[in-house]
């Protein structure tokens, strides 16, 4: 049921030219940032809306501002298949992270329609309007309120001109009342499928253009204050410091080296502020970010404990007092089996080595996993690069994808 494959290559040329052009929608003027609910993801929504129109499909959003494209089944009374990602961005963006996955769902759907092609099932091509929580700080927004999960306090988190969240979904269109009852049963669905980007080396290094997500890594956000004796850098002697910079300091080499010997563990400091930060004064406080990932939560848990005694170690020895404060967590989701083993036969089928790889990111398939049957296909990023303006992505890798979701929706 394999289309012509040089309808693919076109269709796959076409994504191409609208990631550049949804590139150029920002709301800053140099790089792509486009936060939740502001005037440059409703210009978005603008563009997006028009392709999924041409691609047959009928388009409406939901109270959370999320984007849906409906294309309906073949009979009366059917399941639907959302296929997801977002549009929403980080500060100074690659331009497929997210948009490449709603833009592929786009025209997997348009070759569907130029086929004059149907499913049993009705197919959403959902674009969450808030994955990444840029502007409040909160991530998946978008696909917590389509599976009726979002808590009400989180409508209350400010952005930083202190506009709310219930506030900038008011005024974008959506409807803060309206979020439970508008979300979706789960009875309704016949499962979760999203496309996205690798965000990491390990396809480039196989040399493949595709990966099927086996779970998505549980992960740890915390923070840690070292607080030691602020001091003048020419008149306190060596050894009567007790400088929280260079405590903290020495914890984030610990970090690296209890990662770097616990297999498949990764943890990293990527925030590290000294007060009062001045070129000549011993740092009297110093506080970190801590971010902990592992596919195992146990050994998350363990990695954690073992940081944790280094932390009271290094804070003992040096004379300094240390506060420990555990942010945000999430466990370890699993995609669905089912959905797994029809990704990689479709990724066979289509002619390429069927591999499984965890994603060590959070994504919308990990929300979507806790409410219905969810999968996720990888694509090769050069350089596994991501968040970041040099992302790259092969227009023969999208063809690959395009076939392998278009194999995906004839089996399932
Ligand atoms: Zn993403």
């Amino acid at each position: 049921m394999q289309g012509k494959p040089s309808m693919h290559h076109e269709l796959a040329a076409t994504v191409m030219a609208r990631c550049d052009e949804l590139a150029a929608i920002s709301a800053e003027r140099h790089g792509l940032t486009r936060p939740a609910y502001t005037p440059a993801l409703r210009a978005a929504h603008t563009l997006v809306t028009g392709w999924m129109r041409s691609a047959g499909m009928t388009v409406y959003e939901d109270a959370a501002g999320n984007l849906v494209g409906s294309y309906p089944a073949n009979r009366s009374a059917a399941r639907t298949l959302i296929i997801g990602s977002h549009l929403d961005t980080v500060r100074d963006a690659g331009r497929y992270d997210g948009t490449l996955g709603v833009l592929v769902a786009i025209a997997a759907i348009e070759a569907l329609q130029r086929q004059e092609l149907r499913m049993a099932y009705g197919i959403d091509v959902v674009a969450f309007a808030d994955e990444e929580g840029l502007r409040f700080g909160h991530s998946f927004t978008g696909s917590l309120a389509l599976t009726g999960r979002l808590t009400p306090e989180v409508l209350q988190i400010n952005d930083a001109d202190g506009v709310s969240l219930a506030e900038a979904l008011h005024a974008f269109g959506g409807d803060p009342e309206m979020l439970a009852q508008d979300a979706r049963r789960a009875d309704d669905l016949v499962g979760y499928l999203e496309i996205h980007i690798e965000q990491g080396p390990l396809l480039e290094a196989q040399d493949l253009p595709l990966g099927v997500v086996s779970a998505i890594a549980g992960a740890s956000h915390c923070q840690l204050t070292f607080s030691g004796t602020a001091g003048h850098a020419g008149t306190v002697p060596m050894e009567l410091r007790h400088d929280a910079l260079a405590g903290a300091a020495q914890f984030a080499l610990a970090v690296e080296t209890i990662a770097r010997t616990t297999p498949d563990l990764v943890a990293t400091v990527g925030e590290l502020t000294p007060h009062p930060g001045a070129s000549n004064v011993i740092a009297g406080q110093a506080t970190l970010s801590l971010d902990v990932r592992h596919q195992d939560d146990d050994m998350r848990a363990q990695a954690l404990h073992e940081l944790q005694s280094r932390a009271a170690a290094i804070a003992q020895s040096r004379g300094l007092h240390l506060t420990w404060e555990d942010r945000q967590q999430w466990a370890t989701v699993r995609m669905s089996p089912h959905f797994r083993e029809q990704l990689r036969q479709a990724v066979q089928a289509v002619g390429y080595t069927p591999i499984e790889l965890p994603s060590g990111a959070g994504h919308d398939a990990g929300i979507l996993a806790e409410f219905t049957q969810a999968g996720m296909l990888f694509v090769r990023c050069q350089g596994g690069i991501s968040h970041h303006p040099s992302e790259a992505v092969a227009v023969e890798d999208v063809a690959a994808a395009l076939k392998v979701v278009e194999q995906f929706l004839m089996q399932v």
